[in-house]
């Protein structure tokens, strides 16, 4: 009697932790009319397809919002921030033309899901989140899903992370009102830095370090991103 109610608790202790992290071919089929479309729509680095084929968006998101994970559009997370747009975060990825191995500074790690973009693209990844809670959640949620970035500071994007710098690629994923100059300074030369600048909506702006001096600017369109904001909390 006693062993059968025990196995019966495993049982519903391992279905629950199985069913938590659930990659079904539903989903991954889904995710692969999302790759689809996000190829449609212009992005054309195949690893970058195949990052964003590989990585189950709908675990970054709340469990009852599923259904939204693999339309191509931003969506709410906690603490009032936004998971970005698939495109979006394809767009962004493809302009750093990251090369495994290479040192990658995210400004705003929010759920983490262009963080494992960026982990699966084989960067060392250093990210920084200026919300204290959604930093731990964020923390704790790539490590179960085996994403593993070098470096996940709670702190101030504003100021990037001046101990570990100098980076090869900068990607901030909020708005900003100007290019901090602190992240121009930790780039290294011959490094990209991608920043959507701008208040209302940003144009996503390209710096290229062609010397210890010089930057070359282009831009990529008009976006929508959630404000970087000063000081963390
Ligand atoms: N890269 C995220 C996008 C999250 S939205 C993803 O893939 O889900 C932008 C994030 O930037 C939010 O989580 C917000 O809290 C954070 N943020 C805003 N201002 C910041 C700052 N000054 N420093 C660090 N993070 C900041």
């Amino acid at each position: 009697m006693k062993f059968g109610f025990d196995f019966f608790l495993i049982l519903l202790i391992h279905s629950s932790k199985s069913n938590d992290l659930e990659d079904s071919f539903r989903q991954q089929g889904k995710r692969k009319i999302l790759v689809e479309s996000i190829r449609d729509k212009g992005i054309k680095d195949e690893n970058v397809l195949k990052a964003i084929n590989a990585i189950p968006r709908h675990l970054f998101m709340d469990s009852s919002f599923e259904d939204h994970a693999y339309q191509d559009k931003a969506f709410p997370i906690a603490a009032g921030q936004t998971i970005s747009q698939p495109y979006t975060v394809a767009f962004q990825t493809e302009l750093l033309q990251l090369k495994p191995g290479e040192l990658v500074l995210e400004v705003g790690t929010g759920s983490g899901y262009q963080a494992a973009v960026l982990c699966e693209l084989g960067a060392k990844v250093y990210t920084i989140e200026r919300q204290q809670k959604l930093f731990k959640k964020t923390q704790n949620f790539l490590r179960q899903l085996g994403y593993r970035p070098k470096f996940m500071s709670f702190g101030d994007g504003y100021k990037g992370l001046p101990e570990y710098a100098p980076f090869d690629k900068i990607i901030v994923t909020a708005g900003a009102p100007f290019i901090p100059k602190p992240l121009m300074s930790q780039l290294k030369v011959g490094g990209r830095l991608v920043i959507p600048v701008g208040e209302d909506s940003q144009l996503m702006t390209l710096l290229s370090r062609t010397s210890a001096t010089k930057f070359q600017k282009e831009t990529f369109g008009e976006f929508r991103f959630v404000p970087l904001l000063e000081d963390k909390n």
